[in-house]
């Protein structure tokens, strides 16, 4: 059994301009210690998906299941959904400061959250506790930083610690909003490559929002891209990265930002995605789609296996095949899943670290 499926999950907002249809039956599911990829434009429905699974919703019209260890939690009361929320699945955002009290000392923080959900835990064993976690996320001087406030932190300090609190109640499920989006490339790569050894020495299963595919190129197993609110595409990393299908797919593939790639090579979309509110009718990637048939004007394409590949899944009436990446497109794809855009940073920063001072940047 897996440990999260979702199914056929819903999520819509009543509002004075109509019904805004953020998420229209999504159906996936994570493995115990692994990570799944969620991927898509802003407005494609990640966020509101993985709030909805943290009963973060409030208004929203919900149908469908998200069965997590057996517990439904569509229509779970706000009481259960704090029990599990944390304990059980916890999360990580974009922006740590959303999470971290600017009036508290990070300490603090993490020892109510330990105590928040065991109160047999004593202060001073949480306190060491949050020492123990603080240094296990990399962060210098623990036993002194753990006195910190959080404007006392770096960025990418302050997601460390963030971190460090989601792992603090050993989690089954990690969801990570987006959670390197705005740091820089060297300390996105650091925290990318942080959260692998985390959750690869606990066995924790990570759910990866983001609108970048070049972060799913090292640390996803399984990728999920929704559009408009539904699911575009739906296969292992490999075959997203090395067979996708859909032409929604080839865009963000040909969109990755890369160290090596000057802006002109990088090609991103054309147009936008679509109000949520008034969605056009048939495939709703039809304007943007560059090879829109006459069929996907009214027909609306499900999720499909992509010939006998029967994990590889499209929403998309093209045959196999059809859809090729430009020469430029296919050369990015592989040093993105080669060498890993966020293992390439690593190193340069590594190589940053070992040159001497004098010989200035080594970034040519
Ligand atoms: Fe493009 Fe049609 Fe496929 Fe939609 S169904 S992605 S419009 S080819």
């Amino acid at each position: 059994m897996s440990l999260l499926e979702v199914t056929d999950l819903r999520v819509s907002f009543p509002t004075a301009d109509g019904v805004v249809q953020a998420v229209r039956g999504v159906s996936f599911s994570v493995e115990r210690g692994q990570t799944l990829g969620i991927v898509g434009e802003s407005g494609s429905g990640k966020t509101v998906l993985t709030q909805t699974l943290l009963g973060l919703t409030p208004g929203g019209q919900i149908s469908g299941s998200a069965m997590f260890e057996g517990k439904n939690l569509v229509g779970l009361s706000p009481r259960a959904m704090q029990r599990i929320r944390g304990k059980e699945i916890s999360v990580i955002f974009q922006d740590p400061l959303t999470s971290l009290h600017p009036l508290y000392k990070v300490g603090w923080q993490i020892c109510e959250m330990i105590r928040s959900h065991d109160k047999s835990v004593t202060k001073k064993q949480a306190i060491e506790r949050a020492v123990e976690l603080l240094g296990h996320v990399g962060i210098p001087r623990p036993r002194e930083r753990v006195n910190d406030y959080p404007h006392q932190f770096s960025g990418g300090m302050r997601q460390r610690a963030m971190i460090a609190m989601a792992i603090s109640l050993s989690p089954k499920l990690i969801i990570a909003d987006e959670p390197t989006t705005a740091l820089d490339a060297t300390v996105q790569a650091q925290i990318l490559e942080l959260l692998l050894r985390l959750q690869q020495e606990s066995d924790t299963a990570l759910l990866m929002i983001t609108h970048d595919l070049g972060v799913v190129a090292d640390i996803a197993d399984n990728v999920l891209v929704m559009y408009a609110g539904r699911a575009a595409e739906k296969a292992s990393k490999r075959d997203i990265f090395y067979q996708p299908h859909h032409p929604y797919t080839k865009g963000l593939l040909e969109s990755i930002p890369h160290s090596s790639a000057s802006n002109d090579r990088l090609k991103p979309i054309t147009g936008q995605p679509p109000s949520l509110i008034t969605l056009p009718p048939g495939c709703a990637f039809h304007p943007r789609c560059a090879y829109v048939m006459d069929r996907c004007l009214v027909e609306q394409p499900n999720l499909i296996p992509v010939a006998d590949a029967g994990e590889h899944k499209s929403a998309c009436f093209l045959p196999t095949a059809a859809v090729g990446l430009t020469e430029e497109a296919e050369d990015l794809r592989k040093q993105t899943v080669e060498m890993g855009r966020h293992a390439q940073a690593v190193k340069v920063a590594e190589a940053i670290a070992a040159a001497p001072e004098s010989e200035g940047s080594v970034i040519a």
